[in-house]
C-alpha cells in the first residue's frame, strides 16, 4: 500500500496544473482501491459551491458543471465536519443529495474524506461502489492518508490559478489572500519582482525579454559550452566506466541537439521570455512528464534531465551578472529574502518585502522594521516564482499578500497608505520632545543597530542610546573573520556617532539563525546548540579581540557597555568577566587610556529568569531579550511560520517571566532593559514601561510610534491595565485588553494591532 501511496502523490506532485493533478488522483485512486467511481469535489469560495472537478466513473459531461452548495449533501456534510463518512447505502442517508446527470444512480456504497490545509477544508474526495457495503478500514485509512498527502498539492495548484485570475472551477476570480506573518507592519502595493539565489532551477522565476535575438544568442553559446564539457567528460572517462555508462553522455548531447531540448527552450524563448525562465520551464515540463511515467527506468531520466539543465543554468548565470531591473515600487519577493537581497533594491525603490520562508522573528524581518519597510514573511502557500511583475498588495499589519486586486481593493488600500504617511509626519514633530506619560514618568527609549545606517536613521528619531548594537551584523556581512583594526574601525564609527550616549555592544552571537560562511555550524538543533557566549567562551582568541577592539574605541568617548548574549549560567558570566578583565589589563599595560566599561547580561533564556539576581550581583546591568526569551519560553521556533501563530511576547508565561527579571534586577539595585522586538511594540512598551523597565530599546522604526503612544497615557493608567492583564490567562485576551487600553486613549488605528480596515 505504502508503495502505491508513494507513487500516486509523485505523479501528483509531478502534475502540470490543478486539473492534470485531479485527474492523475482520480484515475490512480480508483485503480488502487478497485472502485468503480473515484471523484474530487473542490470548494469553489467565488460561487459558494463545492464543484465536481474530476471524476473517473461518473459521467464525463459532468464534470466541471455539477456542484453542491456549501452544506448541501453528503460531500457538504464531509466538509462541514472535517471527517470521513463511510456508508454501506448512501441513498438511505437522510443527506443524501441525488446528483443529477452524473448517473451516480448506480452506486451505493460511498467513502467521502475531506481534503484539508492548515485547517480548512479545501474538498471532498469521493470513492463510490455499485455493491452495497462499507469499505473497510484499511481502504479508509488509505484514503485519509492519500487526502493528507495531496492537500498541499492541491492547495499549490488552485493558488497558481488565483494568481492568473481564475478559481478552481474556472470562474473570474481577484482579490486572493495568501496569508503569511507580519515581518514590518505597514501597507504596501506595487509590482513583485522576484529574486533568487544562483544555481536553483525551481526558483527561477518566469520574467519577460525585451531583446529575444541577444538572449537565443547567449543561450546557444551557453549550450555549445555544456556540448564541449560532455564530450570531454566522454573521452576523459575512456577505459574508467564501462562503455554503456560512457554512452550516457552521448544521450546527454543528443538531447542537447537543435531539434530537441535545445530547440524548445529557443521557442520559449521566441514567446518573449528570457534564457533562464525559457530553460527552468522547459526543464520542468520534462521532468514532469518523466516522473509521471510508470517504468522505474524511464521516470529515473527525470535526474539526468535536470542535471543536464543545471550544467546549462551554470553557464547562463555564470557569463552575465543578470541586472534584476527594480520596478519604481518594488516588492521584493523571494523564497528566502537575504539581508544581501535587501541591500541590492536602491532604497527609493523598495516598497516592500516577501519572503515565503522566516517569521516575524527572523533576522531579515528585524532588518526589515529598522528600515520601516512593510514585510509579510512566511507565505508559505504562495506560488511566488509567478508573481515576477504582477501587481500585489502588501497588508504588514496582518501578515497577508493579496494577489490580482480588484479596484475596491486597491482603492483601500491606497486609502490606508495615504493615513499611513500623514501619521508618520505628524511623528516626526515627536523627535525632540522627551518620552514622558501625560503624568511625567519619564521612560527611555533606545535603539537597536547593526550597521552605520541604522545609526544615521536613529540618531533622526531622537533615540537616547544604543541599547543593542548586534556585532555579528558586520561579521555576517564579511568573507572572513573581521581583523581586530577592522572591527576597530566600525566600533569607533557606532560609538562616536552617539557620544555621549551610550552604546550597549552585544559580545558576538552567531549560531542559531545566523551562521557565518567562513566558520560554518553544523548542528540538529541550532538553537540549542553552539551559540553566542557558547562559542566565544571557546574561541577566547576570537573573544578577546573582540573586547580589544571595543575597548580601544571606546578611548576619549567613554560610551561604550559590553553585554554578553545566551547566558544560562553564571560561570559562563565569569568566565567572560575574566577575559575582558584581562584583556582590559592588557592595554592598560600598553598605555592605552581606556575606562573600564559597564558590562551587563541578557537575559534570554528561561534559566537565567530564575536566575536574574544571581547574574545582576555580577554585573552592572541586566537587559532582556526577549525575541529568544519568547522562542525559549514557548518552544516555539522564531523563523518557522508553521508555529508563527503560537509566537507571543503577550503569553502569561513570558509577560510574568518579564516581571520577575524586573524584580530580580531591582532587588539588586541593578538597572533593567529590553532589547527584544517586543519593545517596539506600542501596547508591549505600556506594559514594560508598567513593570518598570528603566530603558526600551527597539527598532529605529518603532521609536517615535512608542514615543507617541507612551506620552498619550498616564503611568497610573498602564499599571492599572498591567495588574489587570496579570490575572488573564490566554494571550490573545490580554492582547484585546491592551488594545482596548490603547483605543480609549485615543491612539490611531494604525498604531493599535487590532485595527479594523
Ligand atoms: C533577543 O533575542 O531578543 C535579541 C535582542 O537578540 P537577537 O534578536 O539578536 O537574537
Ligand atoms: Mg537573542
Amino acid at each position: 500500500m505504502l508503495d502505491r501511496l508513494r507513487s500516486i502523490v509523485q505523479k501528483v506532485n509531478a502534475a502540470r496544473d490543478l486539473q492534470s493533478a485531479l485527474d492523475i488522483i482520480v484515475h490512480k485512486v480508483r485503480q488502487a482501491l478497485d472502485t468503480q467511481v473515484c471523484s474530487v469535489f473542490l470548494l469553489d469560495k467565488d460561487i459558494n459551491a463545492h464543484v465536481l472537478m474530476a471524476s473517473d466513473g461518473l459521467k464525463k459531461e459532468s464534470v466541471g458543471h455539477v456542484s453542491l452548495e456549501v452544506g448541501e449533501g453528503l460531500v457538504g456534510l464531509v466538509a462541514k465536519h472535517a471527517e470521513p463518512i463511510n456508508l454501506q447505502d448512501a441513498s438511505l442517508h437522510p443527506s443524501f443529495h441525488y446528483l443529477k446527470d452524473t448517473g451516480e444512480e448506480n452506486y451505493h456504497s460511498f467513502l467521502g474524506v475531506p481534503i484539508i490545509h492548515h485547517r480548512s477544508v479545501l474538498g471532498v474526495l469521493v470513492v463510490q461502489h455499485e455493491e452495497r457495503r462499507r469499505f473497510d478500514e484499511s481502504e479508509e485509512a488509505f484514503l485519509i492518508t492519500l487526502s493528507a498527502q495531496l492537500s498541499g498539492v492541491i492547495a499549490h495548484a488552485e493558488a497558481t490559478g488565483a494568481i492568473e485570475g481564475v478559481s478552481p472551477s474556472g470562474h473570474k476570480t481577484s482579490d486572493t489572500v495568501f496569508p503569511g506573518v507580519s515581518g514590518s507592519s505597514g501597507v504596501a502595493i506595487g509590482e513583485a519582482v522576484v529574486v533568487f539565489p544562483h544555481a536553483d532551477l525551481s526558483q527561477i522565476p518566469q520574467r519577460r525579454t525585451r531583446d529575444i535575438e541577444g538572449e537565443i544568442e547567449f543561450f546557444n553559446s551557453c549550450l555549445e559550452l555544456v556540448r564541449q564539457d560532455m564530450r570531454n567528460l566522454h573521452a576523459k572517462l575512456a577505459g574508467q566506466v564501462a562503455e554503456e555508462e560512457r554512452q550516457l553522455f552521448d544521450v546527454y548531447i543528443r538531447m542537447l541537439d537543435d531539434a530537441a531540448l535545445g530547440n524548445e527552450i529557443v521557442e520559449r524563448i521566441r514567446m518573449g521570455f528570457w534564457a533562464q525562465g525559457s530553460l527552468a520551464y522547459v526543464a520542468n515540463e520534462h521532468v514532469r512528464s518523466f516522473e509521471e511515467m510508470d517504468d522505474p527506468y524511464l521516470s529515473e531520466r527525470a535526474i539526468d534531465i535536470k542535471d543536464l539543465c543545471a550544467r546549462i543554468l551554470f553557464y547562463l548565470q555564470d557569463k552575465v551578472v543578470v541586472e534584476t531591473e527594480y520596478a519604481d515600487c518594488t516588492i521584493l519577493v523571494s523564497e528566502e529574502i537575504t539581508p544581501s537581497m535587501l541591500a541590492e533594491v536602491p532604497e527609493s525603490k523598495l516598497k516592500g518585502l516577501i519572503s515565503v520562508k522566516g517569521s516575524g522573528n527572523s533576522h531579515v524581518a528585524i532588518l526589515a522594521r529598522t528600515m520601516g519597510i512593510p514585510t509579510v514573511m512566511g507565505a508559505v502557500d504562495l506560488p511566488y516564482t509567478q508573481l515576477h511583475g504582477k501587481e500585489v498588495i502588501i497588508d504588514g499589519y496582518k501578515g497577508e499578500v493579496i494577489t490580482n486586486p480588484s479596484d475596491q481593493i486597491r482603492a483601500r488600500f491606497l486609502e490606508t497608505i495615504q493615513e499611513q504617511d500623514q501619521l508618520d509626519k505628524g511623528l516626526l514633530g515627536l523627535k525632540d520632545l522627551p518620552c514622558e506619560t501625560a503624568d511625567h514618568h519619564r521612560v527611555h527609549l533606545w535603539v537597536n543597530t547593526g550597521l552605520m545606517t541604522d545609526v544615521m536613521r536613529s540618531l533622526d528619531q531622537g533615540a537616547e542610546g544604543i541599547g543593542l548594537f548586534r556585532t555579528e551584523v558586520p561579521f555576517l556581512l564579511a568573507e572572513q573573520f573581521p581583523s581586530e583594526e577592522e572591527q576597530y574601525q566600525i566600533y569607533r564609527e557606532q560609538l562616536e556617532a552617539f557620544a555621549p550616549k551610550l552604546v550597549t555592544m552585544r559580545t558576538l552571537d552567531i549560531g542559531g539563525d545566523k551562521s557565518l560562511p567562513y566558520f560554518p555550524i553544523e548542528e540538529a538543533n541550532p538553537f540549542l546548540g553552539w551559540r553566542g557566549i557558547r562559542v566565544t567562551l571557546d574561541h577566547p582568541e576570537i573573544f578577546t579581540a573582540q573586547i580589544h577592539a571595543m575597548l580601544r574605541a571606546s578611548v576619549g568617548l567613554d560610551n561604550l557597555q559590553i553585554m554578553l548574549p545566551m547566558i544560562s549560567n553564571i560561570n559562563e558570566v565569569k568566565s567572560a568577566l575574566q577575559l575582558i578583565k584581562k584583556a582590559y589589563r592588557e592595554l592598560i599595560q600598553e598605555g592605552v587610556k581606556v575606562k573600564y566599561p559597564p558590562v551587563g547580561v541578557m537575559i534570554e533564556l528561561p534559566a537565567a529568569v530564575y536566575q536574574t539576581r544571581a547574574l545582576a550581583r555580577l554585573v552592572d546591568f541586566i537587559s532582556v531579550g526577549s525575541n529568544d526569551l519568547t522562542q525559549y519560553l514557548l518552544a516555539v521556533d522564531r523563523n518557522n511560520p508553521r508555529v508563527a501563530n503560537l509566537y507571543s511576547a503577550f503569553h502569561p508565561a513570558v509577560l510574568s517571566a518579564l516581571q520577575q527579571v524586573v524584580e530580580g534586577a531591582q532587588a539588586e539595585g541593578k538597572p533593567v532593559s529590553i532589547c527584544g522586538e517586543m519593545a517596539g511594540d506600542p501596547g508591549a512598551a505600556i506594559l514594560l514601561m508598567a513593570m518598570g523597565y528603566d530603558v526600551l530599546s527597539m527598532n529605529a522604526a518603532s521609536l517615535l510610534k512608542v514615543k507617541s503612544v507612551l506620552r498619550s497615557i498616564t503611568l497610573e493608567v498602564a499599571e492599572e491595565l498591567l495588574e489587570n492583564v496579570m490575572q488573564l490567562d490566554d494571550m490573545q485576551l490580554i492582547r484585546s485588553a491592551v488594545d482596548l487600553s490603547l483605543y480609549n486613549a485615543g491612539v490611531d488605528r494604525l498604531l493599535r494591532s487590532s485595527r479594523t480596515n
